[in-house]
């Protein structure tokens, strides 16, 4: 790494962005609906701050559910506590908050010990939800949580998997126990695999020689089978789970739908042999945001144990919950993928930086066929 200022750990010190006041980008004042949502050429340009930290210029961002339920306030009083533990922040606030968690874009700016990255480099990169978004000109992360640019992609192509590729990867891997080397002829179950995250999950375990099956709707089979599900269950037909049953019984149930799905998808699972359930649609936000922060981890906690214990009692089945979890040499793995052609962007409607709020009207209405990304620059 070249020499930076020791003052203020930048890299290049004079360059252009860092010396830009404010920028372009859209933020939200309160928590509420649609109308929150305010366009502002003012916002304060997040600069490099700590020798670690890369400075990107966005050039697309793309959108996920837990944009609009953040939007609404979800996850507020956690997220806040990850943000400012000690509760030092001047202002107190997380306002005017930028929402937006993936970003495609080139690195303008690095602290003095970045060492994977340089200035002109394309990256792309999972925003994680206690961080300013990529609704921006600019977002400032870590050297870690970033990684190069597939070279194929184009930024809107590119913008639209990082964060469901490091939430499926860290459900799937962590929670799930696969990895590349241990997944093949594993059979899996995807429930809501037309969405963003069912949409790259299928393709990174076609690609680790995976036996795929996906539940959604009949409108989307061509979509899934597309990408290489092996066996697609339309879960509107009304006998969605006496198919499944009827079928051989599963290593991995990958659950992005949640509710009662988890009450009949446990018996699909191979009993006594290490099968694992794991779902991303956890309570653990809604408690905390509901009960506070202590009682609401400590009934998470409790609800977890719980389930967790009476599935192994009973079936010998492991109870998860799976997270999202920034992780820039895992996105590493996936540009391979992505070069080698396993794993295809799924676009499904692409909005210019002035529609933000159309493309949250668009999430609102669900149905999702893969992701919604917006054009930044
Ligand atoms: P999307 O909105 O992109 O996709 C959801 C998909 O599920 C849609 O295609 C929808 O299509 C389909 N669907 C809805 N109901 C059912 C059903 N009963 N059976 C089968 N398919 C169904 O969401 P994501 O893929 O981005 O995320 C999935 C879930 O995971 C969300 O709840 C999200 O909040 C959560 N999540 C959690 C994370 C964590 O860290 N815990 C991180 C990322 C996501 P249609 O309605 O037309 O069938």
């Amino acid at each position: 790494a070249r020499a930076g200022c020791s003052v203020c750990f930048r890299r290049n010190v004079c360059s252009s962005p860092s010396r830009l006041q404010s920028m372009s980008a859209w933020v939200i004042d309160q928590y509420g609906t649609n109308g929150v949502l305010r366009y502002t050429e003012e916002m304060t340009v997040p600069t490099v701050n700590f020798a670690n930290e890369v400075m990107i210029k966005v050039n697309a961002a793309s959108l996920n559910p837990l944009d609009v339920s953040m939007r609404g306030g979800y996850g507020a009083k956690m997220l806040k506590l990850r943000r400012d533990p000690l509760s030092v922040m001047d202002s107190g606030s997380e306002f005017p908050l930028i929402l937006g968690r993936d970003v495609s874009g080139v690195v303008v700016d690095c602290g003095s010990e970045v060492t994977h990255f340089n200035p002109g480099d394309e990256v792309w990169a999972a925003v994680p939800p206690w961080k300013q978004g990529s609704l921006a000109e600019f977002v400032t992360l870590t050297e870690y949580e970033v990684s190069h640019k597939p070279k194929l992609l184009s930024h809107i192509e590119a913008a639209s998997i990082p964060y469901v590729a490091n939430t499926a990867l860290s459900a799937l891997v962590n929670a799930g126990g696969l990895c590349r080397d241990s997944t093949s002829n594993k059979r899996v179950l995807i429930t809501g695999g037309s969405g963003g995250v069912g949409t790259f999950a299928i393709q990174l375990l076609k690609a680790w020689g995976a036996h795929v099956t996906v539940t959604c709707s009949q409108n989307a089979e061509g979509l899934v089978r597309g990408l290489g599900a092996d066996e697609v269950v339309d879960y509107a037909a009304g006998d969605a789970a006496e198919q499944l049953e009827m079928m051989d019984k599963f290593d991995v149930v990958l659950d992005n739908v949640g509710g009662d799905t988890e009450q009949w998808v446990m018996g699909l699972l191979k009993p006594w042999s290490g099968a694992k359930y794991v779902t991303l649609v956890t309570p653990l936000l809604f408690n905390t945001d509901s009960m506070g922060l202590l009682d609401g981890m400590f009934h998470a906690g409790f609800t977890l144990h719980n389930k967790a214990i009476q599935n192994v009692i009973s079936s010998g089945v492991f109870y998860r919950w799976g997270f999202y979890a920034p992780d820039g040499p895992a996105l590493d793995e996936i540009c391979k993928l992505v070069d080698e052609g396993k794993i295809l962007p799924v676009v499904e409607a692409q909005f210019p930086f002035t529609q933000v709020p159309q493309a949250f009207q668009k999430l609102e209405q669900g149905h999702a066929r893969g992701k919604t990304v917006i054009k930044v620059a």
